[in-house]
């Protein structure tokens, strides 16, 4: 079998994360979200953690070559050969760019580019619903996938809090960052003929299975 390069795109909140993790699952390659990474190196208290985590407070994309850098780096470990899930990443056409020079550069390409698609409306109620397990990232949703236990997670025990980002005022800036900037990733990737729209609306499950359709087409048509 050859290697399985998938990107997941869409808006902040369309449940990228939670397909993500159970890909992760189905498929054995690595779920690689720039988000979590970003957020494990303000965490550590790194020099990138220091650079980005005013742009990340404030909803604002963290510069093109910071998050290239880390991602050439991740790409380059040996659990990412035969494959990746990439979730946050690319969110500018430079990013793009970088990432199809670099897959060039090991002869690879991306497999599919898989648009999770939910309108603004929805997304401002899913977001600010959203809570995340201190210790894993592990997510949830006080009205739509609540913990069995108020503020405690269901995998590991800790407490669920809610990102900083996750408040009103700083989704609506995100949600504007998501449609001028990432938005235009849409057409590029289309043009490639890579692009695979799912509707993101319906439940959890109903679009994991709508995903493993389309990779399962995929491999027939292409053979990956
Ligand atoms: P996420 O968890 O994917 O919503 O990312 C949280 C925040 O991290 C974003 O609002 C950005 O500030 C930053 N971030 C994550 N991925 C990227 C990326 N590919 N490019 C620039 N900033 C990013």
């Amino acid at each position: 079998m050859s290697e399985l390069n998938l990107i997941l795109l869409g808006p902040p909140g369309a449940g990228k994360g939670t397909q993500a993790e159970r890909l992760q699952d189905d498929f054995q390659v690595p779920f690689i979200s720039t988000g979590d990474m970003l957020r494990a190196n303000v965490k550590g208290a790194t020099e990138l953690g220091r650079e980005a985590r005013n742009y990340m407070d404030a909803g604002e994309l963290v510069p093109d070559d910071l998050i290239v850098a880390m991602v050439a780096e991740r790409l380059q470990e040996d659990d990412a050969e035969d494959g990746f899930i990439l979730d946050g990443f690319p969110r500018t056409i430079e990013q793009a760019h970088a990432l199809d020079r670099q897959l060039s550069e090991l002869s690879r390409r991306v497999t599919a580019v898989l648009l999770i698609d939910v309108p603004d409306s929805d997304l401002v109620r899913r977001l600010s619903g959203r809570r995340v397990c201190v210790k894993a990232g592990h997510n949830y949703h006080i009205e739509f996938d609540p913990p069995k236990h108020e503020g405690v997670c269901d995998q590991d025990g800790s407490k669920l809090i809610q990102r900083d980002d996750d408040k009103p005022e700083v989704i609506r800036n995100r949600l504007r960052v998501y449609h001028d900037q990432t938005e235009p990733l849409v057409d590029y990737y289309d043009e490639q003929g890579v692009l695979r729209k799912i509707d993101g609306t319906r439940d959890a499950t109903d679009v994991h299975d709508h995903i493993r359709a389309v990779i399962a087409t995929l491999r027939l048509e292409e053979n990956v």
